[in-house]
This record gives C-alpha cells, sequence and structure tokens, in this order.
C-alpha cells in the first residue's frame, strides 16, 4: 500500500512554526529599525534646521551690535578730535552740548555723550548744557583710559547710569594733549534695554538665549533679561572655555552656566570689537514636535507589533492544532493499514499482505538468487469440526491453530498469514527447503502435540496437512507456480492420509 508523504512539496507544520516566528520578529525588527533611522534623520534635521535659525539671530544680533558701536565709535572720534584741537571755552561747551545732543537724537542705541576733564570731572555732556559739576573718576573706563595711552574706543562692563539710572554700556575713548598726556575721557552710554528690545524682536523660543558679552566673559545683554546682568560673567562655561578658544564662530550643543539650560548655540566673535554674540534654542523646544512625532510613531509601532504578534500568535496555534491534527492522522492511517494487512478473526497478516510480501520476497530473490520457500498448511477435516462443536468453536479452533502458526516462524523476514478459510500460509525468504519443510513438520508436530479434541477427524485431535515449496524447484519461474506446487503436495499430504508435511511426492505429478 502506498503510504503518504507528510512532507511532499511543502514545510513542515514545525518548520511552519519556525519560519513563522522568524518572519514576525523579522518584520518587528525591520520596522522598529526603520522607524528608529526614521526618527534619528528627522532629529538630525531638526538640529541642523536649529542651526541655521541660531546663527542667523546671532548674525542679526552680531551686525547690530556693530552698526551701534560704530556710530559710537565715529561720534567719539569726533568728539576726541574736537576736545583735543578746540579750546572748550563756555560758548563752546554749550555749542558742543547742543551737537552732542543732536547726535544722541539722531542715532539710535545711544542714549547720552559726555566729555570728562583730566579729573574726571563733567566737562560737557548731551542732557544739558548747563556746567553740572560731576566727577566720574572713579569709574573703571575712566581708569582704564588713564592708564592706557591709546585712542582705541573702550567698551566697560554694564553699569548703572549716574544721570538715568539705566543699565548702560560704557564706550569711551582716551583724548590727550599734543603731548600725548592724559587730558580726559568721551563717553557714549548705550543701554542695555536697546539691545533688549532688539533681541525681543528675534524669534527664539521661551528657553531660547540671545547674549552679547565682552571678551573677558562679562554679560553686556541678555535675553531673557537676568537681575545679576551686571555682576555676571560667561567665561568659565563651555562656550568661552571649550569653543571660542578654538574658533571665532560655530555652533555647539551645550548647557548654559547662567540657567543650566541645554541648547543648540551659535557664537561669533564681532569682527573689530571686543565683543562676542551668541544665541541658542532650547533642546527642548527644538525637539518638542520631534518628541511628540516619536511618541505618536511609538504608540503605532507597538501597535502594528501588537497586531502582528497576535496574528502570529493565531496562526501558531493553528499550526500547533494541524501538527496534532496531522499526528493523529498519521496514526489512524497506521493503524488503517495495519487493519487492512490483518486478519480480525486470527490476527495474523491476511491473504492481501501475504500476496504483497510474495511478490517483494520474490523480486529480491531474483536479484540475489537466494531460495525462497513456502508453507501452504490446511486443518484436516475442519468441515467436521464445524459440523461436530459449530461455527462459533471452529473459530476458535481456528485462533488457537493461528497461534501455532504464528509461533513457528523465527526471522524477522518471515511471514506467517491466514491464506483463507482454514487455510495457512509461511513464507519463509533465503531458506532452502529442508530448512522450510522442518518448520512444517515442526508445526504439525507441535498441534498434534496439543492434542486440541477433534471428535469428527479420525484421528480424535487436530491436525493438520502441509504442502512445502522453493523457487528452486524444477519448473517454479514464476509466485503462482510457487504456489501451485505447495498447493499441490498439500493435496498430496491429504492424500497420503492428512497429518503430514509433502514436498516432493512423485505421486502428486503422476495424477
Ligand atoms: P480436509 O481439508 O481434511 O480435506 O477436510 P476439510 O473438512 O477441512 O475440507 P474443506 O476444505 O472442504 O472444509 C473446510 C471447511 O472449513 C469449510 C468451512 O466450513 C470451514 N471454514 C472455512 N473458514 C472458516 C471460518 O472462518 N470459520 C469456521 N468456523 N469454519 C471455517
Ligand atoms: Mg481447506
Ligand atoms: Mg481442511
Amino acid at each position: 500500500m502506498k503510504t503518504i508523504t507528510f512532507v511532499s512539496g511543502r514545510l513542515t507544520p514545525k518548520a511552519l512554526s519556525v519560519g513563522l516566528i522568524a518572519f514576525i520578529f523579522l518584520v518587528c525588527v525591520t520596522l522598529v529599525s526603520a522607524i528608529s533611522w526614521q526618527l534619528r534623520q528627522s532629529a538630525d534635521e531638526r538640529l541642523a534646521n536649529a542651526r541655521i535659525a541660531v546663527q542667523n539671530i546671532v548674525r542679526a544680533s552680531e551686525q547690530q551690535a556693530q552698526d551701534t558701536l560704530r556710530q559710537a565709535e565715529s561720534i567719539l572720534s569726533n568728539l576726541a578730535e574736537r576736545v583735543e584741537n578746540d579750546k572748550l571755552d563756555a560758548e563752546q561747551r554749550v555749542r558742543l552740548s547742543r551737537v552732542m545732543a543732536s547726535n544722541v537724537k539722531a542715532t539710535e542705541g545711544i542714549q547720552g555723550l559726555f566729555i570728562y576733564d583730566k579729573n574726571g570731572d563733567w566737562v560737557v555732556n548731551s542732557f544739558s548744557s548747563e556746567s553740572i559739576v560731576k566727577n566720574n573718576s572713579d569709574r573703571s573706563y575712566f581708569i582704564y583710559h588713564k592708564n592706557h595711552p591709546d585712542s582705541a574706543i573702550h567698551i566697560g562692563q554694564v553699569i548703572l547710569s549716574r544721570t538715568t539710572g539705566d543699565m548702560i554700556i560704557p564706550v569711551s575713548r582716551r583724548t590727550q594733549y599734543p603731548d600725548g598726556s592724559f587730558s580726559g575721557v568721551v563717553l557714549a552710554t548705550l543701554p542695555v534695554a536697546y539691545f533688549q528690545h532688539f533681541f525681543d524682536r528675534l524669534d527664539v523660543d521661551k528657553q531660547g538665549v540671545i547674549l552679547l558679552a565682552l571678551n573677558n566673559g562679562d554679560l553686556l545683554a541678555r535675553r531673557p533679561m537676568i537681575d545679576a546682568l551686571m555682576t555676571t560673567n560667561i567665561a568659565k562655561g563651555e562656550l568661552f572655555s571649550r569653543y571660542l578658544i578654538n574658533s571665532d564662530d560655530g555652533t555647539a550643543s551645550l548647557t548654559s552656566v547662567v540657567d543650566g539650560i541645554e541648547r543648540v548655540y551659535a557664537y561669533s566673535r564681532i569682527r573689530g570689537l571686543p565683543i562676542i554674540a551668541a544665541a541658542g534654542l532650547s533642546l527642548d523646544s527644538v525637539f518638542a514636535t520631534w518628541w511628540t512625532y516619536v511618541y505618536q510613531a511609538s504608540i503605532i509601532v507597538v501597535l502594528i507589533i501588537l497586531v502582528l504578534t497576535s496574528l502570529g500568535f493565531l496562526l501558531y496555534r493553528q499550526i500547533q492544532r494541524l501538527l496534532v491534527a496531522e499526528k493523529e492522522l498519521h496514526l489512524a492511517h497506521r493503524e488503517l493499514e495495519n487493519i487492512s494487512k490483518t486478519d480480525s478473526l486470527t490476527e495474523l497478516p491476511n491473504r492481501r499482505c501475504f500476496d504483497a510480501t510474495l511478490a517483494q520476497e520474490w523480486s529480491r530473490a531474483c536479484r540475489t538468487g537466494h531460495c525462497v520457500a513456502i508453507i501452504l498448511i490446511d486443518i484436516d477435516w475442519f468441515k467436521q469440526y464445524n459440523d461436530h462443536y459449530g461455527h462459533i468453536l471452529g473459530d476458535e479452533c481456528l485462533r488457537q491453530v493461528a497461534q501455532f502458526v504464528g509461533k513457528s516462524t523465527n526471522r524477522p523476514a518471515d511471514l506467517a498469514a491466514r491464506y483463507g478459510g482454514e487455510e495457512f500460509v509461511i513464507l519463509l525468504p533465503e531458506t532452502e527447503l529442508e530448512g522450510a519443510v522442518k518448520i512444517a513438520e515442526d508445526l504439525r508436530s507441535a498441534i498434534e502435540t496439543a492434542k486440541i479434541e477433534h471428535r469428527g477427524s479420525t484421528a480424535g485431535i487436530v491436525t493438520i496437512s502441509a504442502g512445502v515449496a522453493s523457487n528452486h524447484q524444477r519448473g517454479v519461474t514464476v509466485p503462482i507456480d510457487l504456489l501451485e506446487r505447495a498447493d499441490c503436495f498439500l493435496y498430496a499430504a491429504k492424500k497420503l492420509g492428512r497429518n503430514r508435511v509433502e514436498h516432493q511426492s512423485q505421486e502428486v505429478f503422476e495424477t
């Protein structure tokens, strides 16, 4: 019978389960990798955009500071030239005060202009043409110019104006006598508020920062404004200690020493001036929408993974059920195969099984040249047994004889089968005729010795007759010849008185 191949051109359920798990795992890993890569790209893009934005803010702040300071420098140069070359009598001072006032009016970002003599006393200012005596010799810019003979402008630390009370950035220049000795200072005051207002118009987030600072780290202006602006020095911050010492401009991600906020900064040294402009956007605001995107993407990925794994689990369970069903089917199939090969009364292999095995063994014997023998067995006077004891006991007797027949074979390749009715057959591959005759004789003798009562028989007990044939006998060329020859010897055994084994009766061939 043809056996069913459970793995024919398709995956086994086990391989299918492993494949399914691997597939789902791969899909999940690919999905997570793809989304992570995309998020990474988007984060880099946001950071790059933020860098461009802060660089633009720095450029605008730098430009504004440069314009204002250059204007102050030009006005101060003018004033110094007048102070150094004109005699400042009372009339001249009034006129100069008016000129200075109109300069202040015309120049955005300059709150006041002042001229000091060598003692630090006010000589002229842009606020009033009346001569008011005030002394600023204690101011650091005054002390600076007194001690430094150069005529470059000096930008000082933020101070409180003694005139207006506002926070101001003092921009000053030394004046000197023709012999080069110190004759005083000209000063322009730049209100911090002016820079603050400008910064307020620039586009940075709530936690963003824009600042101007002196080269030494002293803050000049900052958005958002801090109370301690005048006393804050950021020279120890990473911006100064790590970045500005290496390059005059650039971008960097760092944490502020002032408020501890992490930002992406752009910074630049203002050319020709001892000032640094910097602007920073907080990483929180740069990545605010990105984080929303991360949360949304994560939820979607988790949902997809959940759906995939649930589907995978369902499929896996179905495959497991299929596996169980397949096993059961396989067992049922084997059972069915056994049933189809077994005789239900005696539980010996049936005629169908015998025929198939004989065909196999016959071709093997043809290939190898080995001998194959068969024993055909028939119970003597069995019709009488049925008649005497009835069919039910007849069946029981058949079962008893079948047990003897079954036990008579020794080798795994031997096959004892019920041939039909009360006839049995034993197939003995690789067995010479003599050996087969001996087995038949032993069987006959065993049944005789068992002394199973049989009142219908002349012997009074159940006996058998057997005919033995082998393929090495003359005239045996096909399997049917073997069966016919054994049947002939069986007939001879019957004829010669039963309860005997025959394998070479001349009489048989003569009749
Ligand atoms: P002999 O072989 O010695 O010449 O005589 P016999 O009486 O055995 O001869 P025959 O072959 O004519 O009779 C066989 C009988 O076996 C006929 C049938 O009633 C009986 N028989 C065949 N199959 C079964 C079976 O399965 N159960 C029972 N109880 N009897 C069966
Ligand atoms: Mg018979
Ligand atoms: Mg018989």
